[in-house]
């Protein structure tokens, strides 16, 4: 039998590589608000301004007030696996959204993208890069924070924007995403504008008065949720064997038809993860009817330790290394809080 010769092993090159990886992280344009924002609240951002128009197929601009980028750093923000917040040796220990330097490059990959920044006691400069070839650091005009601009979401992945959906739905999932980026930091004033869809504009501000986290989140959350929730709301506030819960969650008679407003977040970030709501759910079993859903905001906080945030690219997934205590303090939390505001777990409640 005729051997082959055996195909010659290549290393790919940085653009291709960043390609790659852009496909895991960004998903659609939501995925690009999301990595931005994020950005801009460990810079320390107090304000973050969002543009976008077509669904944030044609435009993503991010404005923040944080602490900035130095001229010399700006390439290196668009290298992989370059990032000011991990040095690597304690992957156990995360507190920022994020640490693995890939979101700018990958951004970088299949877009056209343009950091302007100024650090404090810098000039101002910016760094541009589109299909992966990034242009050199130039000279630019602006006061303080960072401008990240992308333009074309996709030009270069013609296969991920075909699978985009309408304008209207990748608006929707940008406006969820800041949404639940405005709950987890209810000292930030964020403003969404959308300026193909008749320059809609959606504002929650920070109320410089108030300090205290659980007003701060109340207001925030009567902004989002609306008045009705922020009425019907029980506070939340227990712990057990190193898990915090606080949030609010609303009356069983403030529920909704369908599981669509649960927000969880794990020290600080929003998470989907369906231990979480499954402990939503039960809590509330015996005092809702089974096509009922209950609204709350839950924010479990433990020590980084002994959580694993390091799961997922997009990092929405979280591994607990005791589920079974997270389980048992949000399904006792909240039957407690229900009990308490008068609605024992025997009571039936009228639909
Ligand atoms: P990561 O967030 O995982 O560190 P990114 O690719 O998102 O990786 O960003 C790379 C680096 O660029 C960050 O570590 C940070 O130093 C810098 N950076 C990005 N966005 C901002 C911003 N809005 N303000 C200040 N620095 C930023
Ligand atoms: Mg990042």
């Amino acid at each position: 039998p005729q051997i082959k010769a055996p195909p010659v092993i290549r290393q790919l090159d940085d653009a291709a590589i960043n390609r790659i990886a852009a496909g895991e992280v960004l998903e659609r344009p939501a995925s690009a608000v999301k990595e931005l924002v994020e950005n801009s609240i460990d810079a320390g951002a107090a304000r973050i301004e969002i543009d976008i128009a077509d669904g944030g197929k044609t435009l993503i601009r991010v404005t923040d007030d944080g602490c900035g980028i130095a001229p010399d750093d700006l390439p290196m923000a668009l290298s992989r696996h370059a990032t000011s917040k991990i040095d690597g040796s304690d992957l156990l220990n995360i507190t920022s959204f994020g640490f693995r330097g890939e979101a700018l490059p990958s951004l970088g990959a299949v877009g056209r993208l343009t950091i302007t920044s100024r650090a404090a006691g810098e000039e101002a400069a910016m760094i541009s890069v589109a299909g992966g070839s990034a242009a050199p650091v130039r000279p630019a005009a602006l006061s303080g924070g960072t401008v990240i601009t992308l333009r074309d979401m996709f030009y270069a992945t013609p296969a991920r924007l075909k699978f985009l959906r309408t304008d209207r739905a990748e608006s929707q999932a940008i406006g969820d995403v800041v949404k639940r980026l405005a709950m987890a930091e209810p000292f930030v004033t964020f403003i969404l504008r959308d300026t193909s869809n008749g320059d809609q504009r959606t504002t929650f501000r920070a109320d410089a008065e108030t300090g205290d986290l659980f007003d701060a989140l109340h207001g925030r959350l009567r902004t989002i949720l609306g008045r009705d929730f922020a009425d019907n709301a029980l506070r939340l506030d227990t712990q057990r064997e190193g898990f915090h819960l606080t949030g609010y969650a609303a009356l069983p008679t403030y529920s909704r038809g369908a599981a669509v407003a649960q927000f969880l977040f794990v020290n600080g970030r929003p998470v989907r993860d369906k231990m979480l709501l499954g402990a939503l759910r039960a809590a509330y079993m015996d005092v809702l009817s089974r096509d009922r859903h209950p609204v709350a905001a839950l924010f479990v906080d433990c020590d980084p330790t002994l959580v694993d945030v390091n799961v997922h690219p997009a990092k929405s997934e979280v591994r607990f290394r005791d589920p079974g205590t997270v389980r048992g303090l949000i399904v006792s939390g909240l039957r407690h809080a229900l009990a308490e505001a008068g609605h024992r777990a025997s009571t039936t409640v009228a639909d």
